[in-house]
Order: C-alpha cells, then sequence, then structure tokens
C-alpha cells in the first residue's frame, strides 16, 4: 500500500547504507550502485510489459472457473440472455419466465443505459434494477448488468449478481477500478475500436482492486461495413484464450445488429470456443424500446438454442447449486 516512489524513503535507505559502509568501494559508488538498484526496483514495481500481469494466462494455467448463484462460467457454455433495456415489470418477468423455462440461468436488461443520443431512453435507473432483480428472483436466475458511473457501482451491485462493463467504458479506468472493489464478478467488454492487448490491461485493473472473476467479451469491433452494426472479432476469441484463463463471452446482438444471422454467428462463436454466449432476447422485440432490430424473440430464441444443441456446441444448461442438473425440456 505504500507509493512505489518515495524519494525521501529511498534517501533514508541509502544514508543508512553509507553509514555501515565497510570498503572496500567509497561511499559516492555505494551511492550510484543502490541509486540502480532501487531505479530497476520501480521498474519491475511498474510492469510496463505484460509479463506478470494478473490476468495472463500463466504457462499450463487451468482455465478460470467460479459460479454465480450456482451457474458455473467458464466450465461449459453458458448463455445469458435478456433485453437490452430494462422497460417494464410485465416485460422482465415475462421475458425470465420464458428463458428459466429455456434452461438459462443468466438474466441481462440495461437499468442505466449507454445511449449515443442523450434524446433517446436512458433506462429506468435504480427502478429498473429492482425489476430485474425480481424477475431473477422469481426463476433462481442469476442478473447481469451494466453499470456506467463510478458512483453507482455500489446500488448496481446491490442488485446485481455480475456487474457488466460496457463497451464505451473499456477505457474508464476510474469506473474498472471501482467496479473491481465491489465484490461482484465483472463482465467486461472490449470497446469497439480496442485492441487485445487494452482489453487485457482494462481487465488488470478490475484484477489489481481485487476481483480475478472477469469474464471478457468480445461485441464486435467498428470497422467499413455497413451490413452489421459492427464487425464481429471471430480470431479474437481464440487469441485471448490463449492470452487469458479468464472467461470469454461473445455477444452477437451487438456485434451483427440484426436477428437474422444471429444463429450463425452464435455458432461461430462457440466453435472458436467462447465459454459464454450474450443475446438480447424481447418479449416483443418490435415494441423494445432500445436495439429493436436486432432482439430475438423467446421463440426465436429457442430456436437458437435447438441448433446450438443440434450442432453439439451447447449442452442442455447444468446448474450446479444443490447438486441439482436441470435439463432443458
Ligand atoms: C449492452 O450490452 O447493453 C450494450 C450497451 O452493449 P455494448 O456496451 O457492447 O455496446
Ligand atoms: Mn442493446
Amino acid at each position: 500500500g505504500l507509493p512505489m516512489h518515495d524519494p525521501d524513503r529511498e534517501q533514508a535507505i541509502i544514508e543508512s547504507i553509507i553509514e555501515r559502509n565497510p570498503g572496500p568501494f567509497d561511499d559516492r559508488t555505494i551511492v550510484r550502485l543502490f541509486r540502480e538498484i532501487l531505479n530497476a526496483s520501480l521498474g519491475h514495481m511498474e510492469r510496463t510489459g505484460q509479463d506478470g500481469m494478473l490476468v495472463a494466462r500463466a504457462p499450463g494455467a487451468q482455465d478460470v472457473r467460479f459460479s454465480v448463484r450456482g451457474w458455473q462460467i467458464g466450465a461449459e457454455p453458458v448463455v445469458v440472455a435478456g433485453p437490452c433495456a430494462v422497460e417494464s415489470e410485465d416485460q422482465m418477468h415475462e421475458v425470465a419466465a420464458g428463458l428459466a423455462r429455456l434452461g438459462v440461468g443468466l438474466l441481462r436488461g440495461g437499468a442505466f443505459k449507454p445511449r449515443t443520443s442523450p434524446y433517446s431512453f436512458q433506462g429506468l435507473g435504480v427502478e429498473g434494477l429492482k425489476i430485474l432483480r425480481s424477475a431473477a428472483d422469481r426463476h433462481a436466475m442469476a442478473v447481469v448488468t451494466e453499470v456506467m458511473d463510478p458512483r453507482n457501482v455500489e446500488v448496481v451491485a446491490r442488485y446485481a449478481d455480475v456487474l457488466q462493463i460496457g463497451a464505451r467504458n473499456m477505457y474508464n479506468y476510474d469506473l474498472l477500478r471501482e467496479a473491481g472493489r465491489a465484490r461482484r464478478p465483472v463482465f467486461l467488454k472490449r470497446a469497439m475500436s480496442a485492441t487485445l492487448d487494452e482489453l487485457m490491461w482494462a481487465a488488470e485493473y478490475v484484477a489489481l482492486s481485487g476481483e480475478d472473476r472477469i469474464i471478457l467479451c468480445d461485441r464486435g469491433v467498428r470497422t467499413f461495413t455497413r451490413e452489421t452494426r459492427n464487425s464481429l472479432d471471430i480470431a479474437a476469441v481464440p487469441l485471448l484464450r490463449r492470452k487469458t484463463a479468464l472467461p470469454i463471452a461473445v455477444d452477437v446482438s451487438h456485434a451483427a445488429g440484426r436477428r437474422d444471422i444471429l444463429v450463425p454467428l452464435a455458432r461461430a462463436a462457440l466453435a472458436a470456443g467462447a465459454q459464454m454466449l450474450m443475446v438480447e432476447v424481447h418479449p416483443r422485440p418490435a415494441a423494445a424500446r432500445s436495439d429493436a432490430s436486432q432482439q430475438l424473440s423467446v421463440e426465436e430464441f429457442e430456436a437458437m438454442l435447438e441448433d446450438l444443441a443440434a450442432a453439439g456446441l451447447l449442452g442442455p444448461a447444468v446448474r450446479n447449486q444443490d447438486d441439482r442438473v436441470e435439463v432443458r425440456t
């Protein structure tokens, strides 16, 4: 907890060494030697390279696994699903019931929404968190929801099981630090122009604040293409799996920005090694207050799960809570 660089402390160390110098080096040589040692130590502690990063995969390290309300993350692939935004109690209870019936254990929904236009629906805030929590509790689901402001980390953590950091905030280092102190797993999304190393460094901020349960999520990056909202960077999945032992997620919905190609994208993500999928599901996508064009209905989402299961890419949802195994019917 001490500052790494403290000139007064260094001076005191050097003075005490000189006092005890029995030779044969003269004091000036000793001072020069120890200044070099202190500088090298400081450089080592400041770690400008990626060696020794907390979030880097150590040689031979096993994949990181942890459970959230009994739902295993990092083992068999799992899905986090739910609407773009929490809009109403009815909407959330309806979608949570549909998802729970399909074996989904992780419920998403934004209460604080990062919208491009300040005139667009910004989310229901704390009221949305309460609705999300109660919908999840009714079906023993875990809540994944975004926090945008370091000042809201505490209130979001009160209702959420996993704190989502959105793409627009991947570079918000104060938010990353604050989220890392909240004792909640963090779902960290890649910024739309971030390199994989920048994503790794963002995760390092979280880890350094004390939270080692971090999921890294690829949600597409911005390119010249107009057909999709972003370009899903499939190569990022195996590369991240190699760089880190943390669970890797792919959000197909925000990558595509359209619903008609989500199934093949999900197949590709799982085939490439993603351990988690994020999919936006809304009981009535056409009426959604945000991202209407990319959300699936519960029925469409069910067809997606069936396709992925038939392809051998996604098993039935496995729940370790109370050692019960719930199989999708
Ligand atoms: C979201 O998942 O709700 C979201 C806003 O996505 P992203 O941060 O990836 O744009
Ligand atoms: Mn959305």
